[in-house]
């Protein structure tokens, strides 16, 4: 006959062995994951368990983890200190974004998880995170896309008028002027007519790069429509605005262009405006910007023209 002593440790003994079992499947599932684990005490951040791939990215040997902190995988301590901070006040840290550094001196955006555990009868974090290289440069081209001309990769109406906005509240702020300036190229549709589109195509690059090359780094240059450009001239006053223009303006009609062999020549319109307290938006500024600039072909082309 079996005594109850016997009993219980026979039980107890089972009970053991198989949470023993189900912690080797456990470590099983976590050794095989996508996703880099690291398991760590709460208390002072000494490893206690690793898997395979974050072994791997942080050249942490399996075998000799005992007693090692973790790794110093933040490239912002403050991020770390948010990271703890945040699992201590909320219990548990979801999708936290922030720059890691893996053990070959790699930089990473990551996305981070944290969870408290039970582990071996320790207060645990259970820390896990995803690599998000790939989507941050989907994000960036998509971003690239919105916001920039294919053909000239200058900056497309949206971005200019956004970008406009952000340049009037500043020289408003710092009570600086600011000018815009419209230009549009005279009789573009010719060129298309006699030499291709690809050749209209050709000039309209061409033109962009006298553009840009015309204008400071700080201001804004944009092509806003087929063959229209626009250029806000931050801390500029009309006068200064006028002379760019005019420099942009000879520029252009004194170049040669060519293309497959063929010489082109174009002149273009402009017209600026000077943004006034009266402005609500960059709209109104661009808009008498733009009466100029009709101004302009309409006094017979290739000038500039202002009030
Ligand atoms: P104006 O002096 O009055 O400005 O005459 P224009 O011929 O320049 O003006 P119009 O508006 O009649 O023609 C503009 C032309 O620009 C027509 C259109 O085919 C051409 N265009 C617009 N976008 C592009 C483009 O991306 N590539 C090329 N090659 N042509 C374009
Ligand atoms: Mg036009
Ligand atoms: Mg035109």
């Amino acid at each position: 006959m079996e005594s109850a002593d016997d009993y219980f440790r026979k039980e107890k003994d089972r009970s053991t062995s198989a949470i023993r079992r189900s912690e080797t499947n456990l470590r099983r599932v976590l050794d095989s994951s996508p996703f880099p684990i690291i398991v760590s005490t709460r208390a002072d951040d000494k490893i206690l368990y690793v898997n395979k791939l974050a072994a791997e990215m942080f050249h942490v040997r399996l075998a000799d983890i005992e007693g090692k902190r973790t790794p110093d995988f933040f490239v912002d301590p403050a991020d770390r200190e948010h990271v703890a901070d945040v699992l201590e006040k909320v219990g548990e840290v979801d999708d936290y974004e922030t720059t890691l550094r893996d053990g070959g001196g790699r930089e990473f955006p990551a996305l981070v998880s944290v969870t408290p555990v039970d582990y071996e009868g320790k207060a645990a974090s259970f820390l896990t995170f995803n690599d998000i290289t790939g989507r941050k440069e989907k994000e960036t081209e998509l971003m690239r896309l919105a916001t920039i001309d294919p053909l000239t990769e200058l900056l497309n109406r949206r971005a200019f008028n956004e970008q406009g906005e952000r340049e009037l509240a500043r020289a408003r702020r710092y009570c600086k002027p600011l000018s815009v300036i419209m230009l549009d190229i005279d009789w573009f549709k010719q060129i298309n007519d006699t030499m291709g589109h690809a050749a209209g195509d050709h000039v309209l690059k061409e033109l962009a790069r006298i553009m840009q090359q015309t204008l400071r780094e700080t201001d804004i240059c944009a092509r806003i429509g087929g063959e229209e450009f626009a250029g806000i001239l931050t801390e500029t006053p009309l006068g200064g605005a006028m002379e760019t223009a005019e420099r942009i303006r000879e520029a252009i009609a004194n170049e040669q262009f060519t293309y497959e062999g063929g010489p082109i020549r174009i002149t273009a319109s402009i017209g600026v405006a000077e943004f006034r307290t009266g402005d609500k938006s960059i709209e109104d500024t661009i808009k008498r910007a733009d009466d100029y600039l009709y101004h302009a072909k309409q006094s017979g082309r290739n000038r500039v023209m202002n009030d």
